[in-house]
Formats: structure tokens, sequence, C-alpha cells
């Protein structure tokens, strides 16, 4: 009898400790592998005892498997860069729209979600990259590249050097000129861009920097942080790359630079919603923001952080002028810009 009690007794305390251990975890489903978010992740859990269980995969694999998973999904927070890839999960109903007003009130309304009829936001960016350009010092002329359009001018022709137009950071910078230009004028610049490609595009942003580099190509198009990290290597190598090539914040003089964030969202099926806003909103604080931003040499997208990059610094000599259109509305056009890439041929 008094055997059979304690049987009672301790069942009961596991099915408790059980839910108790269930609550306090969080899955989080990341395509962010920076060392520096290790710490960011420690300091959630020192602060409020949550564990952050991590799962690490590229955006697409990320998207791919919460389609996947449906309902079953153990995802609570998801983290992934580039508005376009934001956008394609917000459409495809992977994420969880939240009411928060620390988040509503921390992060910029252009940086972030149209917030629906309901007052909620499907995601958030974090951190801000601009799309720069790079180009040759010595044989090509700043004032001839120093605006997006003038990439497809033919002073640049045989040039250019850009990653492939399908690439999400490519429909982003695209979808932006969409709502510059219009629709019309931005499938001439990009055939433009194409009859000025110094090489068909192959390789990421920084295949195209060290393009620049090695004198194959005049000009390129690179993610800020691409270059922000040669910047701060010690490789000579690189020292060497960053030397040869200067940099423009294209359209200091009109719209400004074209800007994207990497961001987060709580997961459609999350089990712990609660700690995954809490999560988001810890995101959003100013010191997880320098953790965030900083990893990735990158802008915290919170409203009054300031940068604590020295490359940062030294690549603007300390601020630019950024677009101003919101990044959900880039994301919006990416379907349309990919017609057109077909059109013109832009691989
Ligand atoms: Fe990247």
């Amino acid at each position: 009898m008094i055997q059979k009690a304690a049987l009672a007794a301790c069942l009961m305390l596991t099915a408790a400790t059980g839910a108790w251990a269930q609550e306090q975890v969080l899955n989080l489903y990341s395509a962010r592998h920076y060392s520096t978010d290790e710490a960011l992740y420690d300091n959630f859990t020192k602060t409020t005892g949550v564990k952050i269980n991590r799962v690490d995969a590229d955006d697409a694999g990320i998207l791919a498997r919460l389609k996947a998973e449906g309902s079953a999904s153990p995802a609570d927070v998801i983290l992934l860069v580039d508005a376009s890839r934001l956008w394609k999960g917000e459409v495809d109903g992977l994420f969880l729209p939240i009411k928060s007003k620390t988040l509503d009130n921390a992060i910029p309304p252009q940086l972030r979600a149209k917030t629906d009829a309901d007052g909620k936001t499907a995601w958030f960016g974090f951190s801000t990259r601009a799309r720069v350009i790079v180009y040759d010092k010595l044989k090509v002329k700043r004032e001839d590249v120093d605006t997006y359009e003038k990439l497809a001018d033919p002073v640049n022709k045989g040039r250019l050097c850009i990653r492939s137009g399908s690439h999400p950071y490519n429909l982003s910078l695209f979808g932006a000129m969409v709502e510059h230009l219009g629709p019309a004028k931005t499938e001439v610049w990009l055939k433009g861009l194409v009859d000025n490609m110094a090489r068909p595009p192959k390789g990421g942003d920084t295949d195209q920097i060290k393009g620049v580099a090695s004198g194959e190509c005049g000009v390129a198009v690179t993610n800020s942080y691409y270059l922000a990290r040669l910047m701060r290597s010690n490789k000579p190598e690189d020292r060497a790359i960053v030397e040869k090539v200067g940099v423009i914040f294209p359209n200091q003089s009109s719209w400004g630079t074209h800007v994207n964030v990497a961001g987060g969202a709580v997961a459609r099926y999350s089990k712990n919603p609660a700690n995954a806003v809490k999560f988001l909103e810890y995101l959003a604080s100013p010191k997880a923001q320098d953790y965030f931003a900083d990893g990735n040499n990158e802008w915290p997208a919170a409203k009054g952080v300031k940068v604590n990059n020295a490359a940062l610094q030294a690549m603007t000599g300390g601020s630019f002028k950024s677009e101003t259109i919101p990044v959900s509305a880039v994301g919006m056009n990416q379907i349309k810009v990919q017609q057109m890439l077909d059109r013109v041929g832009f691989k």
C-alpha cells in the first residue's frame, strides 16, 4: 500500500517536472551561425531560466522544414536573413503574428512586417545590412558608380560583377528598385545590368569583391558585412583585397542606400508562444542588439542603439542615408522581379 502511494507520488512528480521542463525550453530554428550568438542565448537563459535549443540550417532549409513539419513542428522561434525570405515565411503562414508593445516601440515600422488589422506583426528585423557598391579604385571613377542606376550606364560596359539575380539579396534590392523607379524602368535597368556584366553571375558577394581586387571586375555589388569581414581580417591576402577596392553607399543624393534585415518571428505552432515573444523582446534590448548586430558586422535595428563596430564606422565615416521604404514592400515585389529577370536573361 505504502509502496503504491510512493509510486503514485513519484509519477506525479515526474509528470510535473516534465511539464515544467517543457515550458523552460525554447526551440530556435536559426539561419545565423555566429559564435557571439552563443553569448546572446546564454544571457537569455541566465536572466529567464529558459534554455535555448538551437537547430541550425540555412534559410531555405528552415522554411522547407517548417512546411514539412506542419502543426507537429517543435519550433518556437525562427531567425532568418533577408526580407524576401521573411516575407515568404509570412505568406506561407509559417509565423504566428504577435502583439508586443516592447517590439513595436523598439523596432522602426519600416524594419518589420506590415501590422495586420488586429494590430499584430508577423516578423521583426533585428539587424540591418546595406547593399553597397565596391569598385576598382585605380580603373573606375567613383562618380561613374555612385548610384544603382549608373551600374546600367554604358560607361560601365564589361565591368559589372554580381551574384545571381535570383538570390534573395538581389531580389530584395531589385524589389526596392521597383518601389523607387516603377516596374517598367526597373526592367530596362535590369537589362542594362545584364549588358554591362564582366562575366555571367557566379559565386557569393565575397567572390564579387575578390573579382574587383583581381581586376576581372571594375565594379560589384555586395552586402556591407562581407566587406567589413575582410576589413577586420588579419590575413594579409584579405588586407590586400581591401586596399584595392573603394566602397560606395549608393544614392546618397537621392533615395538612399538599399537596406535589408535579419529578423525573427514566433513559429506558427509554437507550444511556448509567451516565451517566444519574451525571446524576441530580449533580442530588441540594447545589450542583445549589440551582440546580434556586431556578430555579423551589421547595424542594430532597434531605435537609439549605438553602433559598436570599427569596420562599419570606417566604411561609412559615421553614418549614411538609407532608403525609407518598408522592407516588407521589398519582399512583396519578388515574384514580379523574378519574371523580369527571366525576360531580360539575368541568370
Ligand atoms: Fe549573407
